[in-house]
This record gives structure tokens, sequence and C-alpha cells, in this order.
């Protein structure tokens, strides 16, 4: 980090910002002009609070030349991580599809749309139980039922198994039964949540906030690996921009940036992002051709019906044909499917 003091700024009050960051156990660079000084600030800066440094009137700027987040970073872990979920490498040269529907309904819904999408060739299955509905009065999921089914369908199928936590006082059951832990978009920034995350092993998929930038993403990843949990995937599934016509923006850029920021891997949702049953294909082959390291699709049975996020679910058939045409697009940037 660096500090440029004002022209003319008296030597005490460089000297005091000195000794307030030495006593922190920094060590400073100086370099002084004729005009102005320049204090370069060597130590672990993630700590320091920026906006703190320039309450200082004599201070002119400060600048960060490392980035706030240190465990997630690339800098200091330029191989991309692997994360294993249950035996199903993330990360990697294979790209891992993640499909099911948004909310487990039934048995026979989950059993049967984990039989279709396992023998269309997805490697593990999703499903809500815990529901984040923007309306109290709509369908809120089957909550510990839907875990439940999830694992008949995980036993059904051999599929491992993603499905979104909401509040702490959740977590042992997640841990006992879960293989993917999701944290939603709403839920990106609910820092006791994620701090009480840091704390298990199990892998975490994290999405982007609504309005989050990419750096306040990585930063919610920094929080469950700063509590000792580096099993993160970060998770585009599109951002609030002022169009209307889908229900998001996928933000493609974001897979290069955050593959450029963090080693972590990032994985595409490309349902959420368009809203569109019919512009999921196109996404998905899209961010794979962009870098993603996997995609999170909803898939339905009966979407005209479904309980939630019919319009953007893709039935079974349709699904079984992105899966065919997705191995070509793997294969030109030099992965599988
Ligand atoms: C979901 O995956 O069903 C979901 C609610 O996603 P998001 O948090 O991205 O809206
Ligand atoms: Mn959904």
């Amino acid at each position: 980090m660096i500090i440029v003091m004002k022209p003319g700024a008296p030597v005490e009050e460089r000297e005091k910002i000195k000794e307030g960051l030495i006593k922190q156990g920094f060590q400073i660079n100086e370099i002084v002009g004729t005009q102005m000084a320049v204090l370069g600030i060597i130590g672990d800066t993630s700590v320091l609070d920026i906006n703190l440094l320039r309450v200082n009137d004599w201070v002119e700027k400060v600048m960060r030349v490392q980035e706030p987040f240190k465990r997630a970073n690339r800098a200091f872990h330029p191989d991309a991580s692997v994360i294993n979920v249950a035996g199903v490498p993330i990360g990697g040269d294979k790209i891992q599809v993640i499909a099911g529907p948004c909310s487990v309904e039934s048995r026979e819904q989950i059993i049967s749309v984990a039989q279709d999408v396992k023998a269309a060739g997805a490697h593990l299955l999703r499903g809500g139980a815990f529901k984040p509905r923007t309306s109290p009065y709509a369908f809120q999921g089957l909550k510990e039922e839907g875990l439940d089914l999830l694992k008949e369908a995980k036993a059904a199928t051999g599929m491992p198994i993603v499905t979104e936590i909401m509040s702490a006082d959740k977590i042992d059951r997640f841990v006992e039964d879960v293989d993917l832990i999701q944290v939603g978009a709403r839920n990106m920034q609910n820092f006791e949540l994620l701090k009480e995350l840091g704390k298990i092993n199990t892998p975490i998929l994290l999405k982007r906030g609504l309005s989050a930038t990419i750096e306040e993403w990585v930063m919610s990843a920094e929080y469950i690996m700063a509590g000792g949990n580096s099993n993160v995937i970060l998770c585009e599934r599109g951002i609030r921009t002022f169009e209307t016509y889908t229900r998001n923006t996928l933000d493609l850029s974001a897979i290069c940036a955050a593959k450029k920021m963090s080693h972590l891997p990032v994985v595409v949702d490309p349902s959420h992002a368009a809203g569109l049953w019919w512009m999921v294909e196109p996404l998905a082959k899209a961010a794979v051709a962009a870098g993603a390291d996997g995609l999170i699709i909803e898939v339905h049975n009966d979407p005209e019906n479904a309980l939630c996020d019919g319009a953007q679910s893709l039935k079974p058939d349709r699904f079984a044909q992105l899966m065919k045409e997705l191995k070509g697009i793997a294969n030109i940037v030099g992965r599988d499917v």
C-alpha cells in the first residue's frame, strides 16, 4: 500500500502515520521529494482500512498495490485450485455439470429428474430444499423433507448433491447430508453465515450477489477461506443491470476476471442469469467458451407446473441435447465435459 502525503505536509504528520503503522507491525519505505513524500507500507496490508488512512488531512491519496484478499488471490497461488466434491473434481480439465430442479417438490419429481440428468451425463444433482423467495407467500421449499428426498435421489443415482443453505443453524445437517453447500446470491454478504461455513470442510458453491462487484464476491470467498475452509467454488449467476428483457445479465467477463484474480474454480448458472429456458443453451456454451469450470443448470420434468423457476428450466430432452453440444465447445477450448 502506498500513502502519498500532500505537498508541504509537516514532518510530524508523516511521523505520526509511520509510528501508527510500525506499531501494527508494518515496515515503511519512505521517499521524500522536495515537495511531497510517499510512504510505502510493507506487510500484509489486507488487514488495513484504507479509508481510515485517508482521514488525516495531510494525506493526498492512499493506493492499494496488493488486493485486499490473500487466500483467494491468484498472486499467492498461481495454480488453479481443483476442489474435490465427493470425488468429482471441479476446476480441472473436465467441465462439471450440476443439473436438477430449482426446488425439490416430491419424491417422484426429484428421482425422475435425477435419473434423466444422470443419463444425459450430468455429474452432480441440484435441488433447493430451503428456498430464498422474494414473496413470503411463494413456495418456500420442502426444507428437511427436501434434504431427505435429495438423499434418496443420491442413493438412486450415485450423484453427489448440491443444495442451498440459508442459515447457520442448519450447518450440522448440511455437513452430514450435502456434498456441495450452495450460498445463494442473496446471502453472499451474510458474513455471519460465511464465517460459520469457514469452520467446516464441506465445499461451498458461492454465488455472486445480485449487485456485487467481482472484488466483493472474491472477498466473500476470502471470509470462508479465512476461517479455514479453502474448498470454495465461485458461481456467476447474472447481475442486476438496467436491462429487463432477461431476469439478470450474465456477466461473462466475470469468469475471466475472477479466474485472473483468484485461483478458485468458477461455475456459471445460465438459468438464473437469463430467466428464460431458451437462452440457457447459448449462454451455457458461451460460458464454457469463456473458461467456466462448470455449469449449474435448472432442469424440470414438468416446467409448466413447476413450483419455482419453471420459465427458466430445461426439459430433460433439451438438457440431454445441450450436454451433447457442449462437448464440441469444450473440446475447442481444450477441455472435456
Ligand atoms: C437457486 O439456485 O435456486 C437460486 C435461488 O439461485 P440464486 O441465489 O443465484 O438466485
Ligand atoms: Mn431457481
